[in-house]
């Protein structure tokens, strides 16, 4: 049975009518998406901004309320939980954030913001078995559990990365949303980021959600990668097949648009004209045949593509694709 099954979930957020939009409207950001994560699985997430990916992570730790569908968590809907169940499970799946300077108290200390969690939950009996289980998170994410007196201003982007790190393994959850990890650090740091997930991965058996932009970044962690363009799926499949024979157009583009350093792979670079259309009023049929190079002016303006199983576990929603 899958950890996590999301089942054709929608967030839609209304748009208040203005001077030049008289009625409401609605930014669909994340429009009918339905994946499972296995248990220790990685599900890579891409697309461009604004794709609804950051969307899509927050609804499945329950940041952002969905507008319909389902979250399955063990086979139980997170979504629909509330009060003493919601509690119970909500610390099953936590989220890491892309700059985790905003999600820490720069008025309390590393051991306080790591020991709420602990407090929230009632995992440590007493204010030494707190202080000792803080130290041994700071420990497992390579940090100096002397550091836990000193403030969220006192580290460098990397060593911040990780102390959310050990906030969210405080819980012991099952399931970390990872929105954009290490986007904002340098290469280097990225790396040992990237390092310490794999290594906890193992060491716990955690399942991930890892949201990137970086194609490279997420081939390199993920089992299974999934793109999505205008809050849809629009392909999904192991990483090394999605690399090697991606089946929609979207995602050749930005295949093509990752640099390699093997002159036998050397790609040639498709550049999509446009910008991604407003979620607002997104294109009829395809949503993204105003911006791809083999739409079919008939079918692609008219009919929205379905996601398709083309090859084992490979799916691709484009009518033109297999
Ligand atoms: Fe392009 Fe048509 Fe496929 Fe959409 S359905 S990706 S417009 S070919």
């Amino acid at each position: 049975m899958p950890l996590l099954e999301v089942l054709d979930l929608k967030v839609h957020f209304p748009v208040q009518p203005g001077v030049f939009r008289p009625a409401q409207a609605w930014v669909k950001a994340v429009d009918g998406v339905s994946f499972s994560i296995a248990p220790g699985e990685t599900l890579g997430l891409v697309g461009e901004s604004g794709c609804g990916k950051t969307t899509l992570g927050r609804a499945i730790v329950r940041l952002t309320a969905p507008t319909s569908g389902s979250v399955l968590f063990d086979g139980e809907d997170i979504a629909k939980l509330s009060g003493a169940a919601w509690r119970a499970r909500r610390r099953k799946v936590q989220m890491i954030f892309q700059d985790p300077y905003g999600s820490l108290n720069p008025r309390t200390t590393i051991e306080e913001a790591i020991g709420e969690a602990l407090d929230i939950h009632r995992l440590a009996a007493d204010r030494a078995a707190r202080r000792a289980r803080v130290a041994e998170l700071l420990k497992s994410v390579g940090l100096d559990p002397a550091y836990a007196q000193r403030y969220p201003h006192e580290f460098s982007g990397g060593q911040r990365q990780r102390i959310g790190i050990a906030r969210a393994l405080a819980v012991e959850p099952e399931l970390i949303v990872c929105d954009e990890p290490v986007s904002a650090l340098d290469v280097s740091v990225q790396a040992q980021i990237i390092n310490l997930l794999q290594d906890l991965q193992q060491q716990h058996g955690l399942a991930y959600l890892f949201i990137a932009h970086d194609l490279a970044v997420v081939e390199h962690i993920s089992r299974r990668v999934m793109v999505m363009y205008l809050g849809r799926v629009v392909e999904l499949a192991d990483a090394p097949g999605l690399i090697r024979t991606p089946k929609h157009p979207y995602t050749q583009a930005l295949i093509s648009a990752v640099p390699t350093v093997d002159s036998q792979t050397k790609r040639q670079r498709i550049v999509l004209p446009g910008d991604v259309p407003s979620p607002i009023q997104p294109p009829l049929g395809c949503p993204f045949h105003p911006r791809c190079p083999v739409a079919d002016a008939r079918r692609c303006r008219n009919e929205v593509p379905a996601l398709r199983e083309l090859a084992p576990g490979h799916w691709t929603a484009c009518h033109l694709a297999g």
